[in-house]
């Protein structure tokens, strides 16, 4: 080996040792292993994951929303667990409203919560206000906690429910949708794994609609099969294209294209 070729192959392990201990720390300190710090802003390589060489080391939370993106479609859940990205949403908007009104404030409340996070999202707010309808149906529902965090040591499965009640829990949609969602009995099933309970409601604040999914052993058994999927997609497995009516509006869009599958992922 020549003399330059060693003092290449020496660096290149300066870096991987750098690299692992960036890796240690952010799992340490976060539990989630932030994957565009460490391979994009970090590695002067731009390491992928499927190029990673201790994904035995990996022990990744993964959150329900990967899960549901995941249903929706799996390069989604790629491009959520390793970069993750965080814009205002319509969804958003709708969920500081009702997190707001639910706890006694008001809408300029749910406003201030909102633009501390997003100040340029104005615009979005005001769509999702005027759209945004409290149902009477709400009231029989007795609220014991708010934006409550689970997590699940065993599963590696972490998420926040909107609202809890004594047997049941609920998480706030914008509109009825046409069919039932199979993404809303597995994120039902999800949370119902985390949280010990087996009823769950979906708010459709754009419709004054509350839907009650009673969630089963099946959605469950569901669930884990699908979080052994996410699993792979989190160790590095990058699922094929999948073209729908979703693309025209996806953040990921344009790395979508770019980004090739691994072979591996025909098997997921
Ligand atoms: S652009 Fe389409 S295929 Fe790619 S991640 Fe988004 S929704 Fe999925």
């Amino acid at each position: 080996m020549s003399f330059s070729a060693r003092k290449e192959k020496k660096s290149e392990n300066i870096e991987i040792a750098e690299l692992e201990k960036i890796f240690e720390k952010s799992t340490e300190k976060s539990g989630r292993f932030n994957f565009k710090a460490k391979a994009c802003a970090v590695c002067p390589r731009n390491l992928k994951p499927k190029s990673l060489i201790f994904p035995h080391k990996i022990s990744v939370v993964v959150r329900v929303s990967d899960v549901v993106n995941f249903v929706k479609c799996k390069r989604l859940a790629f491009f959520s667990i390793h970069h993750p990205r965080d814009f205002p949403t319509p969804l958003k908007a709708a969920r500081e409203i009702f997190l707001s009104l639910r706890k006694g404030f008001d809408y300029d409340w749910a406003f201030e919560r909102f633009s501390t996070l997003y100040p340029e999202a104005r615009d979005i707010f005001v769509e999702a206000s005027k759209n945004f309808t409290f149902s009477d149906e709400l009231e029989k529902l007795i609220p014991l906690k708010w934006e409550q965090y689970y997590y699940s040591e065993k599963l590696k499965l972490s998420g926040i429910v909107d609202e809890v009640h004594e047997n049941s829990f609920l998480w706030v949609s914008l509109k009825v949708p046409k069919k039932e969602r199979f993404e809303n009995r597995i994120k039902a099933a999800c949370y119902s794994i985390l949280t010990g309970i087996d009823t769950a409601y979906v708010y459709y604040c754009y419709d004054g609609k509350l839907e009650r999914i009673n969630v089963s052993r099946r959605d469950k058994y569901n669930a884990l099969r699908i979080i052994e999927k996410v699993r792979k997609v989190e160790k590095g497995i990058i699922p094929e294209r999948e073209e729908s009516w979703m693309c025209e509006k996806c953040v990921y869009a344009n790395s979508c294209k770019e980004e090739r599958s691994t072979f591996a992922s025909r098997f997921l």
